[in-house]
């Protein structure tokens, strides 16, 4: 599954973070989704719960922070509303994503023993 994998890969980066700094307990991750990224993110947080057990992420809090999708103009620069035609209504031309498909490891919080 989909989510699995990028838990699997989310507790990879904290773990070589953790190593990194010498840390022994990791307190909190946090994590931005995008709202088209493709993932759900009830799946995420079961898939959180199974793989942190026995990990470096044992006990610690996952917080999920949802990113809504943005677009604006190639051309200008013009922000452009999802659900409207995405195309620029100034100068014509297809608009591009700008926010909304990332999967993101923000932020660590850890204890350095
Ligand atoms: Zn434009």
């Amino acid at each position: 599954m989909h989510e699995y994998s990028i838990v699997q890969a989310l507790i990879d980066r904290v773990q070589q973070e953790a190593e990194a700094h010498g840390a022994a307990t990791i307190h909190r991750i946090r994590v931005q989704i995008g709202e088209l990224s493709g993932v759900e993110i009830d799946l995420l947080r079961s898939a959180y719960e199974l793989f942190s057990e026995k990990s470096i992420c044992e006990g610690a809090e996952l917080e999920i922070v949802p990113v809504p999708a943005r677009w604006s103009c190639r051309g200008c620069g013009a922000p452009i509303r999802a659900g409207e035609i995405l195309r620029c209504p100034v100068c014509s031309q297809p608009a591009h994503l700008t926010a909304g498909d990332e999967i993101l490891l923000e932020r660590i919080e850890m204890e350095v023993a």
